[in-house]
């Protein structure tokens, strides 16, 4: 399939692979910050291919996982109303909140509808004049140019009973946030193709040479990862801290004008929660005071509701890269996609889902410890079988 197979070629990865290992002379510390890298990484094994030096940390890339328990338990109490219409992607059921998820306000009588675009929700919110229809805006850059259109469609159009409950967050604070950290070993970052093709690469020079990490925009085939922590260890190796295009079919510096200004004209930035995390200054979006109106937190004064993550859950650590799933002491056992405790199981995308569907179930040997964070900037295994499809598919990203 073009795009797919081409970007799958096992001859390329092999080149690829003895650049990186002819390359490396030191240890050094990637992160990837977004799920879908992660779940390519853990499928094929890339990160069990490269060199010793080179380990691959998960960041805070999943949109479903770093959504607070508040903000869960705000759409638990809204979609448990009797005049509501709860529309939301699919990976947003079993997220559990406090003591239930949206499968089981649906099972008690709520009327929670899976969609597969905001759109959908309005169209659901046209037919249903006398009800309450509510979309789960959650996600990264990617999600919200088409959350902000539909409610630009639904002021235009006068259609009062839609509202969102928006919880966007932004990837340029969270790599900000995480660099500041004092226990951070990020040396480098592969940024988010997807999130690039949207806003663009404007916000990463910046950031790149203030914190001294190469950041590289790189896709979600394995010759895409693979290309993107190639050019990351050259630039490491030489002592280099630029941005980098690695994405370009689909990456424009500028980003996508369009999306920018429906961005621009709907949301405004704001302080976010990002689950296990706290609060990161900047990193969201909410709606403006031109589209107040359909803010479904305010609608339903759910504004109060203030939730404690549980304390045996430490997607906190894994999404800021702190530890590696198969370390937390519940993982595949406790916690499972069946029973997840934590986001970080639950999604499509979320580390910790990641590594039981491909079978990291045991901790993997110490690598050699990379350079502090604050060092000069030189600073085959096949793919395995799931052992369950547990996961719904989501659009979310
Ligand atoms: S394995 Fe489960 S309990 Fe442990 S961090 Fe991941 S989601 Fe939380």
């Amino acid at each position: 399939m073009k795009y797919i197979d081409e970007f799958q070629d096992p001859a390329l990865a092999r080149r690829l692979l003895d650049d990186i290992h002819a390359t490396v002379t030191r240890p050094w510390a990637l992160m990837e910050v977004c799920g879908g890298q992660t779940h390519t990484i853990i499928r094929h094994g890339i990160d069990q291919l490269l060199p010793e030096q080179v380990e691959l940390i998960h960041g805070p890339g999943c949109p479903v996982c770093v959504t607070p328990l508040e903000v869960i338990d705000k759409a638990l109490e809204i979609a448990s109303r009797p005049d509501v219409i709860f529309c939301s992607f699919g990976d947003m059921l079993r997220v559990p909140g406090t003591g239930r998820d949206l499968f089981q306000v649906r099972s008690e009588g709520g009327d929670v509808r899976v969609v597969y675009s905001p759109l959908d929700a309005l169209k659901i919110a046209q037919q249903n004049p006398q009800r309450q229809v509510v979309f789960f805006g959650i996600g990264f850059e990617t999600t919200a140019p088409p959350n902000a259109m539909t409610v630009y469609q639904a002021k235009k159009l006068g259609i009062a009973n839609f509202s969102l409950l928006v919880s966007h967050v932004r990837v340029p604070p969270a790599i900000e946030a995480i660099m500041q950290s004092p226990s951070c070993r990020v040396q480098g970052f592969l940024a988010a193709g997807h999130v690039c093709s949207v806003m663009g690469m404007g916000e990463y020079p910046e950031l790149a040479a203030r914190h001294r990490v190469p950041i590289v925009v790189t896709g979600f085939e394995p010759l895409d990862i693979l290309e993107g922590v190639r050019r990351a260890v050259h630039q490491l190796e030489r002592g280099e801290h630029t941005v980098d295009n690695a994405y370009a079919r689909a990456v424009r510096p500028e980003g996508n004008p369009a999306a920018l200004a429906m961005l621009e004209d709907v949301f405004e930035v704001t302080d976010r929660a990002w689950r296990g995390i706290g609060v990161i200054p900047d990193s969201g979006w909410r709606l403006s005071p031109r589209y107040r109106e359909f803010d479904a937190e305010h609608r339903f004064s759910v504004t109060g509701i203030k939730t404690l993550e549980p304390a045996e859950c430490r997607s906190g650590e894994v999404l800021q890269g702190l530890l590696k799933p198969n370390e937390c002491e519940a993982f595949g056992t406790l916690c499972t996609p069946r029973n997840p405790l934590g986001a970080t199981m639950v999604s499509s995308e979320g580390a910790c889902a990641a590594y039981y569907l491909y079978r990291r179930l045991e901790l993997e040997p110490a690598r050699t410890a990379p350079a502090a964070q604050s060092a000069p900037a030189q600073t085959d295994p096949a793919a395995q079988t799931a052992p369950t499809a547990p996961l719904e598919a989501s659009p979310v990203a």
